[in-house]
């Protein structure tokens, strides 16, 4: 077992002897690490511990040193060190480091690294389910589901109520399987280690041009200490394989390693390949895990008895014993910015992580970030590039479709020109993906009658018609409302109009355009659940559909061997607005989703339509030209002085009564003192372009700093002048991405 790898604890226990004093960090809003005496039998650093704080008791965690800053004869003592593994030093300098950085009070980065249930418990046995040797004599459908969660992971534990819940039935359905014996249940110990993972079986011969990257990233593996590999390469030309050289390299090496993935969705795909090239199955961490499986994988972590751990960014605060290498796929994703709660970056957080770790850092992506680029660009980060795909598949060929010369008729958003090119591939049993990114049926619904356009009670947004719910939708806060059969505002019937295109509208048109087609809809607010859109898409890998119609859900890794031609509908759409990353993201997209055609022998296409064939970002899309767009992009930050060659923090403040939120932005001007003195310019505070989410006001100000100014302190400064009465909410966001 992969425990064995592991059997030294990294601080022994009880090396500090009882009464000593102690500095503990709680979990427990306070801006401040408290001091207590070390109890009987003594503690270490790093243990998780029990102790009073006013009448109650709190976990926290050992963090160093007393500040020898209260009174000896008031301290109190540690009530008890927890039976949890402890987080080691250098999980507690990068809790420490992350919540300098993003100005976010250390309790609540800390609670990001405990976010696992019942830690605390004592190790326990528990009666988890598996399968048996009996094959029922009646089965039913919901029956069969239960199998076949069970046979599609057999490493995996449930408990009764989780295989339930993940098989989408009744508690009843598994007992009556326990009783014919085609279910078992026994006692087990809550936390097992994962099974061993074999770095070295034989992965697929790779191209003379994968070996020799993987050659160098396996040398940097081996030679330990940080260092960061941005992996640049277009979507199929096999990233994935050479990365998982770097993790078979560290799992020799005995380290444990961490791929992060943007999206849930991807990870059964992952879990597979992963299967196959190391004979058993990794650890998971993500929303997805059941709570016995984030207890079991956050304690292996800690124990060693977790090898490689696939997850979401959250898995960064997860307590490794020895991390050696972090790889975040798709690193250019949007959702690796975590944007409520603890504002974060899990790719610039995975570098600071290495940092401690000594670990390596893979950043993988066929469009990488700006950001990334320019690092890789000095010097920063190294580059490896793959620049084709292996064997005989080629890129796609990209075209632009001419919008302007094309017939469309009212209400219809397939051209011609792309509509007879799908009739081609489906005549010859091929894919086709129309791609839109734009959730619901349509975007805005008016009033033909008076011209009002159905607002958001709570927000002030436009409400979304989904035609597949009935009902309107709100997609900030996510109130929904009966589709109105009159007007709200003037009260006129059957006037009420969508006017343009939502994935749903064009799933409606893609119908009548080829009613013969066996069509799929790729929509994240579709499917019920995980599970449900996870077998959509196998569906779709297995030729169940012609034509796939997707939102960017599609545009992240999936791999669809029959799809040849990609239309995207409105490459014009990310252009719009005045985004900073505006053209990166539409590059970004646009370049991602016409990577999913041809992944196979048959040449892919891409169709993309357009108003603006001669718009600079389009013509870099078709042209492929990354590196001039790059640079050009690059050239135009620098000139406008905006990230990555400044930095910029966002500031947001809400509250339920207007005036106070703009009362605080203006105390918050007039006390910009801390940031003159850092030579920062201040924008704002102006109202926040969507100006009300879930009935709160928003403000919004925003600091730009030389990328050398030690911004952070400045902020930690500027924003301490300032209380926060009532419901006021004040946030940072270092880094942001989004400025809605
Ligand atoms: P990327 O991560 O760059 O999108 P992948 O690593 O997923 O690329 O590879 C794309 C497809 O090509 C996968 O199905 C993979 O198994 C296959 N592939 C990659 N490299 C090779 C190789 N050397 N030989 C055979 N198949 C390969
Ligand atoms: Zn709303």
């Amino acid at each position: 077992m992969a425990a064995d790898l592991f059997d030294r604890k990294p601080e022994a226990p009880g090396t500090v002897p009882e009464g000593t004093v102690v500095g503990v960090l709680t979990t427990q809003p306070l801006d401040r690490i408290l001091d207590y005496r070390a109890p009987e039998g003594g503690c270490a650093p790093g243990d998780l511990v029990e102790v009073p704080l006013g009448p109650r008791k709190v976990p926290g965690v050992v963090w160093g040193a007393g500040q020898g800053d209260y009174p000896a004869d008031k301290l109190r003592k540690i009530f008890r060190v927890l039976d949890a593994p402890p987080l080691g030093a250098e999980l507690r300098a990068f809790i420490t480091r992350a919540a300098a950085y993003t100005v976010t009070p250390l309790p609540a980065m800390l609670r990001l690294a405990l976010r696992a249930p019942g830690l605390t418990d004592p190790p326990a046995m528990r009666k988890i389910l598996r399968l048996g040797a009996t094959v029922p004599a009646r089965m039913t459908d919901t029956r069969a589901r239960v199998l076949e969660v069970l046979e599609a992971d057999p490493y995996r534990l449930f408990t009764l109520g989780e295989l339930a819940a993940e098989a989408e039935v009744t508690a009843s359905v598994v007992k009556g399987l326990v009783k014919a014996g085609a279910v078992i249940e026994e006692a087990a110990p809550r936390d097992l280690p994962y099974p061993t993972l074999d770095p070295s079986l034989p992965g697929l011969e790779l191209t003379a041009a994968q070996a020799d990257v993987a050659e160098r990233m396996r040398a940097a593996q081996a030679a330990g200490g940080y260092g960061t590999t941005l992996l640049k390469g277009v979507t199929g030309s096999g990233k994935t394989e050479v990365y998982l050289e770097a993790v078979a390299q560290c799992l020799t090496s005995g380290r444990q390693a961490l791929v992060l993935l943007p999206e849930i969705a991807l990870t059964g795909a992952f879990l597979t390949r992963v299967e196959q090239r190391f004979g058993a199955r990794p650890a998971e961490w993500h929303s997805g895990v059941t709570m016995t499986e984030r207890r079991r994988c956050w304690k292996m972590v800690a124990e060693g008895g977790a090898q490689l751990v696939v997850g979401a960014r959250s898995a960064l605060f997860l307590p490794f014993r020895d991390l050696g290498l972090i790889v975040v796929d798709e690193e250019h994703d949007g959702s690796y910015k975590q944007e409520d709660g603890v504002l974060y970056n899990a790719r610039d957080m995975a570098v600071l992580r290495a940092h401690f770790a000594h670990a390596q850092v893979v950043l993988a992506s066929a469009t990488p970030s700006l950001e990334s680029w320019v690092n890789a660009e000095t010097g920063k980060y190294r580059r490896e590039t793959l620049s084709a795909r292996p064997g005989a598949v080629q890129m796609p060929q990209m075209e632009a479709i001419d919008m302007r010369a094309e017939a469309m008729g009212a209400g219809q958003w397939i051209s011609p020109s792309l509509a007879q090119a799908v009739e081609a591939r489906l005549a010859e049993g091929e894919q086709a993906l129309l791609f839109l990114n734009r959730r619901g049926f349509a975007p805005v619904t008016v009033c033909r009658a008076c011209g009002n356009q159905v607002g958001c009670p709570n927000c002030d947004t436009r409400m979304v018609e989904h035609r597949f719910l009935k009902r309107l939708m709100c997609h900030q806060c996510g109130e929904t409302i009966p589709m109105p059969e009159a007007c709200p505002s003037c009260g006129v019937e059957g006037k009420m109009t969508a006017v343009g295109p939502g994935i749903e509208r064009l799933a409606e048109e893609a119908a009548a355009r080829f009613p013969d087609a066996r069509r799929a809809v790729l929509s994240s607010d579709l499917y019920g659940s995980a599970r449900a859109l996870r077998e959509a898409i196998a569906e779709i890998a297995a030729g169940e559909a012609d034509i796939i119609i997707g939102t960017q859900l599609v545009a992240k890794g999936h791999n669809f061997p029959l799809l040849t031609l990609v239309g995207v509908i409105d490459a014009d759409l990310g252009l719009q607005g005045s985004d900073l990353r505006a053209a990166e993201r539409t590059f970004q997209l646009v370049r991602q989703v016409a990577g999913r055609a041809g992944r196979s022998e048959r040449a892919g296409r891409a169709l993309i339509q357009t108003h603006q064939p001669a718009h600079p970002v389009i013509q870099a899309i078709l042209s492929g030209d990354e590196e001039g767009f790059w640079a050009a992009e690059a050239r135009e930050r620098q000139a406008a002085h905006m990230p990555p060659y400044t930095r910029l923090a966002g500031i947001i403040l809400s509250g339920s009564d207007v005036s106070q939120v703009f009362d605080l932005g203006a105390a918050l001007a007039n006390a910009r003192g801390p940031l003159d003195r850092i030579g920062a310019q201040l924008f704002g505070p102006a109202a926040a372009p969507i100006a009300r989410i879930r009935g709160r006001h928003r403000v919004r100000l925003l600091v730009r700093a030389e990328r050398t100014a030690p911004l952070q302190a400045a902020l930690a400064q500027w924003v301490g002048q300032v209380s926060l009465r009532g419901d006021l909410r004040l946030a940072i966001d270092i880094d942001p991405q989004n400025f809605f």
